[in-house]
């Protein structure tokens, strides 16, 4: 059932949400008997359309689909027929660029303009990088000091993987998952957010479209409390892959080790962005303000919390007001929008409350703190300047267009409170000193440090966090480990 969609939605993108009834199985819609579940655009408050949740009975058709085509159609297929279907599929994502971009910009309300130019092609990345693999998984011939003894490993996939995605990159989030997942020879079954659906079951129509067999790619759908609580407790399950908050993942690791599975968290972060006063101000100014604002905040390695020089402190907030004063707030699907609303009527509320709390604390608003008028999620651009490192609004993770901008004095203070959070998922150092950068850089406990830069991502380039922020890491060699076991294999050859 859709409601009123916008005008510029284009008819392909409303003919495929109008035939949505729920999840996508073995090839099919499946419907089944879960309550209603209804999406949300977050730019006016009005329902897109509402499908049927999946209950305990559609999540378990799905793994044992899942299952079926595990053990018949994908794990003995050959590695170059598993690397052309990748491929394929790739090339449908790239076919199917914009109207994949319209749902993640409809659903999530991001400016439809960067999903395509950034989500996309990261996603069709992924698949082609992960379609490279499969002709080169190897084991090993390991060294036994047996006598008569021929020892070798196998690389083997796991099974059936269950993929729990977020809402700010539902897409990306999902290519992110699935591409190595089937490279290394399992099939899924992907639950993305309650907020952000219908790309994944796109994505899933589509891998059907490029010859996957039905039962590769199964889309279930629903809350977490209640279809992704199914999936993850169901024991067909082998390995759980998960991106959220720290919240979630905390009990899906504590699921996962009941059920002695693995469980790979990619969580969140509050990231520190130190610019020194040698660097490049306006470079490193300008990165802080887009990284800081980009998708209205609502990104896991947001440069959330800049920590800058002192010398250098009021140019940064400068260049930082100058940047959020051009920002074009609007709905995803408006090609002038440059910030959308955020996710949901909840989530606004929650990053109001990090200012009202923010408000008793010792930082002041340098710019922004209000929502706008309307039915829309949207909330200004904001910079909070000075607040103590032991408030809300620096320790936790904010996930909206909300920056604080702290000074430092000293390079070992700079690491020091760079350090000195829950959080270890991404950082960033500006400076001209060669050394120091390094230095700087191998102290700081984080999965990814960017130097001279920020938010740079590769398929090829491991990432994903430290302490609080996860374990496991996505792209790269890494993030196709594990979704591997090891077989080891001893024959006599007396
Ligand atoms: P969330 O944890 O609320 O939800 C994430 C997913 O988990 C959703 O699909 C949700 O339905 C599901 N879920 C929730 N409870 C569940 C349960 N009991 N069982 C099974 N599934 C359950 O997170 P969110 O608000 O959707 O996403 C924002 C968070 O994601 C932020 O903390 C952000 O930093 C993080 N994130 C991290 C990365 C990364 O790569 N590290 C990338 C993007 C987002």
């Amino acid at each position: 059932m859709t409601s009123e969609l916008p005008d510029t939605l284009t008819e392909t993108a409303r003919a495929f949400i109008a035939k949505q009834r729920g999840a996508y199985i073995d090839g099919e819609i499946v419907e089944g008997s879960g309550g209603e579940l209804s999406t949300i655009d977050p730019s006016t408050g009005a329902v897109i359309a509402t499908l049927r949740e999946s209950d305990a009975a559609v999540v378990d058709r799905a793994v044992a689909s899942a299952a079926r085509a595990y053990a018949e159609e994908w794990r003995d297929l050959l590695p170059a027929k598993r690397e052309a279907l990748l491929h394929r599929l790739a090339d449908l994502i790239e076919e199917h660029a914009h109207e994949l971009s319209e749902y993640d910009a409809l659903e999530g309300g991001k400016p439809i303009a960067y999903v395509e130019a950034v989500d996309l092609p990261l996603a069709v990345e992924q698949f082609r990088y992960y379609a490279g693999w499969p002709t080169k998984i190897t084991g090993s011939v390991v060294p036994v000091s047996t006598p008569g003894a021929h020892v070798y490993t196998q690389k083997v996939p796991l099974g059936v993987v269950a993929a729990i995605t977020p809402w700010n990159f539902p897409f990306c989030q999902a290519a992110i998952k699935l591409a190595p997942a089937l490279a290394a020879g399992n099939t899924v079954v992907l639950k993305p957010s309650e907020l952000t659906m219908f790309s994944s079951l796109r994505l899933a129509e589509l891998a059907i479209e490029a010859g996957l067999p039905a039962g590769v790619v199964n889309v279930v759908v629903g809350t977490g409390a209640t279809t992704g609580n199914e999936l993850v407790r169901h024991p067909g399950v082998r390995k759980i892959t998960f991106t959220g908050s720290d919240r979630t993942g905390r009990l899906l690791g504590s699921i996962a080790g009941e059920n002695l599975i693995d469980a790979s968290l990619e969580l969140g972060g509050k990231n520190p962005h130190v610019i020194f006063a040698d660097a490049d101000i306006p470079k490193a100014a300008a990165y802080a303000a887009t990284t800081a604002f980009f998708y209205s905040g609502q990104v896991c390695f947001s440069g959330s919390r800049i920590l800058v020089e002192r010398s250098a402190l009021d140019e940064v907030v400068g260049v930082l007001e100058e940047h959020a004063r051009a920002l074009v707030l609007g709905a995803g699907l408006s090609t002038d929008t440059t910030m959308g609303p955020l996710s949901s009527a909840q989530h606004l509320e929650k990053v109001e409350g990090y200012l009202q709390a923010a408000a008793e604390g010792s930082g002041s608003i340098a710019f922004g703190g209000k929502r706008l008028p309307g039915a829309g999620y949207f909330l200004e651009p904001t910079a909070l300047v000075g607040p103590a490192d032991d408030e809300s609004v620096v320790a936790e993770e904010i996930f909206g267009p909300v920056v604080v901008v702290q000074p430092f004095d000293t390079f070992e203070e700079a690491i020091e409170r760079s350090n000195d959070t829950r959080f270890g998922l991404t950082a960033g150092v500006w400076t001209r000193d060669a050394g120091k950068a390094h230095r700087f850089a191998q102290s700081l406990d984080a999965g990814t440090v960017w130097v001279n830069t920020y938010a740079d991502y590769n398929a090829a380039a491991p990432f994903g966090g430290m302490k609080d922020s996860g374990n496991g890491r996505d792209c790269g060699p890494e993030g196709l480990e594990k979704y591997l076991d090891t077989r080891t294999i001893w024959m006599s050859i007396d």
